[in-house]
């Protein structure tokens, strides 16, 4: 019974992936570029014979890119266009594109053609080299030097730093994934920029290759000094899902405790030379540093305890495991199949 449920359910994937790659592309007001795109993705898969889609996600732009996309999609081949409501971000749009993908490889790439589709075949052959996300590095990379390339740099640097995922180049939009990693992914705000740290938490094989890049032809970049602080926040948020994530109580517990404990010394301190040897303690900052203590301490042990709750809704309410199966090898003839 649970068998041919499985089995059912595999069929149900293998009707479904039927093609080698889908393209995603996040597209904000990039009208201009975008025929030029879609052409060269086009031709460059087509010489590839690669079976493909191409998912371009309108993020609510208001220059046509909407309109023309919704032609480009109805006319060409391959072409799928899923337009969303409003401007909601790149990291949505992907997520939207992700959502929707059905081939067995999915590439990114931005709409502006900084990124070039002629290195999506070696990216692919990378990948089937057992890979689970390739990513692309730009080595001559063509942005402003004092606004991109300088905050870039010390981004990468601490981001490397602090996932301890090796690659030189995270901002790069064109890279290739494994569907199955990218169904593991759960992307909020601006993430976009650390899926490989996020596919490192789910156990992914990662690869970097250079690959070209071009200084935007058309329109304008999205970005400016801005991002640096998201990123920022953002890599506190995924330093700490990687540390604790399934284990809250070890940072808030132990800290909690550890507030605590010094709290109480201190304050049995005080106590002792109130009772013990008759001292006036009421105007001593000690005892304002013992009570702030003693009282952020049983705070931190709390969020660990709401945390370890939080923890398990997360996990349990999506049936998500807390490991991942890379594959499972098991001898058929003994088992009678
Ligand atoms: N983008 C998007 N929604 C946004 C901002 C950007 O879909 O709110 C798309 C944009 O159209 C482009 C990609 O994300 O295809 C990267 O943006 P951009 O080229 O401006 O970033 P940069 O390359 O300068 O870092
Ligand atoms: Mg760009």
């Amino acid at each position: 019974m649970i068998t041919s449920q499985i089995s059912t359910i595999q069929n149900f994937q293998s009707q479904e992936e039927i093609l080698d790659v889908s393209i995603v592309v996040p597209i904000y007001n990039e009208v201009e570029s975008l025929p030029h795109l879609l052409e060269y993705l086009a031709q460059i898969l087509h010489e590839n014979q690669l079976s493909y889609e191409i998912i371009c996600v309108d993020d609510g732009s208001s220059d046509g890119s909407t309109e023309l996309l919704k032609h480009l999609a109805q006319t060409q081949e391959n072409v799928k266009a899923v337009i969303l409501r409003r401007n909601y971000g790149q990291t949505p749009a992907m997520a939207a594109g992700f959502k929707c993908a059905r081939g067995r490889a999915i590439v990114t790439l931005d709409a502006d053609l900084q990124n070039d589709p002629a290195d999506i075949p070696m990216l692919l052959s990378k990948l089937a080299e057992g890979y689970d996300l390739v990513s692309g590095w730009r080595q001559n990379r063509q942005d402003a030097a004092l606004t991109r390339l300088l905050p870039s740099k010390i981004a990468n640097w601490l981001i490397g730093r602090v996932t301890e995922v090796r690659i030189h180049d995270y901002g790069c939009s064109l890279k290739a994934y494994r569907r199955e990693l990218v169904a593991d992914l759960n992307l909020y705000g601006e993430l976009h920029r650390f899926l490989p740290a996020l596919a490192f938490i789910e156990g992914a094989r990662i690869a970097e290759l250079p690959v070209r890049h071009h200084a935007r032809r058309f329109g304008k970049s999205k970005y400016g000094l801005g991002r640096t602080f998201r990123v920022l926040m953002d890599l506190l948020t995924i330093w700490f899902m990687k540390k604790f994530l399934t284990r809250p109580m070890h940072v808030f517990g132990s800290l909690g405790l550890l507030l605590m404990f010094v709290g109480t010394v201190l304050g049995g301190y005080l106590t002792f030379l109130k009772l013990g040897l008759q001292e006036n303690i009421g105007d001593r900052p000690l005892l304002i540093l013992a009570v702030v203590l003693l009282l952020a301490g049983v705070q931190f042990f709390c969020f660990g305890l709401l945390g370890e709750l939080l923890m398990r809704t997360y996990h349990e309410s999506q049936d998500r495991p807390i490991y991942r199966v890379r594959e499972i090898v098991e001898n058929n003839v003994k088992n009678g199949k």
